[in-house]
């Protein structure tokens, strides 16, 4: 079922998802299963998976130089997303990306979803290769997220890369795009974000699932101006708890958003990480329950594999 589906038949009552990513190369399915099990009991309507494009690494040689290695440390989206189905019987939604796709690979991608009975797909531009500064598309790929929008859009009408293809089957996807509360770390302005928004939407996005925020505030004025500017579909909150010390950085330069001053002097003042997952876990509560008080159709939980701290807020909230 679509996800704007399962929006409208909640009438009205926030709905509990999560996102998983896939596990490292070398690791089995269980590994995944372990980690959604303990969530199953609050009913997700669907389970986001994310994508991993390649990375660069460099081995160095007898001779010192140095040499160039294309590798994908979590392959396996499709066939976790398949699994999920199988396993669970919940809706699977795969992550899809402009980066490291050409069109082919977009369309034959998609084909492969359509088979397996995933009526749903993140459509995300991806970043930029971790040894590169600036994002950069294939030679036959798409740049930005909106352009990806359109071909997946162009697919559900029948239109394959192919045009002479006749007496197509239409595929039916749902198509779920990426919002930034605090703006994207690219963007000049939160004003040409939305514009750029809106045009995702307009090539065919139905819903937009946010990037982390750590103040809900950031989110309703996020909301007010998409609302503003004509953008009408869901916008379901994307939330993470803290959980070490570490992402105190590592979270602002990564993601680019702010973490409020409060939660920051609250970590700090912990004397370990068990701590720090304990204000990680009571902060998320508190805002999970403003954003249900506030009426959000979902809340989305990156889950980054560990289960442990989204099933304590889910107990206290759903
Ligand atoms: P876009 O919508 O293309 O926007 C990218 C930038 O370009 C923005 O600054 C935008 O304002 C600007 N822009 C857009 N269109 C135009 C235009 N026509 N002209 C000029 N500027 C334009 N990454 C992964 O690798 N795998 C994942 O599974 C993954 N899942 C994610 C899930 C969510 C919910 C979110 C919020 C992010 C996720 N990401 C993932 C990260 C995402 O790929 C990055 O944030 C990426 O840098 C931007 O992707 P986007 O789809 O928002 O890009």
């Amino acid at each position: 079922m679509k996800v704007t589906e399962h929006i409208k038949n909640a009438n009205g009552n926030t709905q509990f998802t999560f996102e998983i990513l896939p596990p490292l190369k070398g690791q089995n399915i269980d590994f995944i299963f372990d980690s959604i099990d303990p969530l199953m009991e609050f009913n997700p309507p669907f389970i986001d998976v994310t994508y991993h494009r390649e990375e660069y690494i460099y081995k160095e040689l007898e001779n010192g130089l140095l040499q160039k290695q294309v590798v994908r440390k979590r392959p396996g989206t499709v066939g976790i997303c398949a699994a999920i189905q199988n396993k669970y019987d919940v809706d699977a939604i795969p992550h899809i990306l402009c980066g490291g796709f050409t069109k082919e690979d977009t369309e034959n991608f998609l084909i492969d979803l359509g088979f397996l009975g995933i009526d749903n797909v993140m459509a995300l531009r991806g970043d930029a290769v971790k040894s590169e500064t600036y994002f950069t598309p294939e030679r036959e790929g798409h740049t930005y997220a909106s352009d990806l929008v359109k071909q997946i859009s162009k697919l559900n009408e029948g239109k394959y890369l192919e045009e002479e293809l006749q007496n197509t089957t239409p595929t039916d996807f749902c198509i779920g795009v990426a919002g930034y509360p605090e703006k994207h770390l690219e963007a000049p302005s939160m004003e040409s974000d939305i514009y750029f928004l809106k045009k995702k939407i307009k090539k065919g996005a139905t819903y937009v699932v946010t990037q982390m925020f750590f103040d809900n505030n950031k989110y309703f004025n996020f909301v007010e101006k998409c609302r503003e500017s004509g953008i009408t579909v869901p916008i379901i909150p994307g939330l993470k708890p803290l959980a070490t010390k570490k992402q105190l950085n590592m979270i602002p330069h990564r993601f680019s958003v702010e973490l409020p001053d409060d939660l920051v002097m609250e970590v700090v003042k912990c004397e370990d990480n068990k701590a720090v997952r304990q204000v990680g876990i009571e902060w998320c509560i508190a805002q999970s329950k403003e954003l249900i008080k506030a009426g959000v159709p979902v809340l989305h939980y990156y889950s980054m594999g560990k289960s442990d701290n989204i099933k304590a807020i889910a107990s206290e909230v759903f």
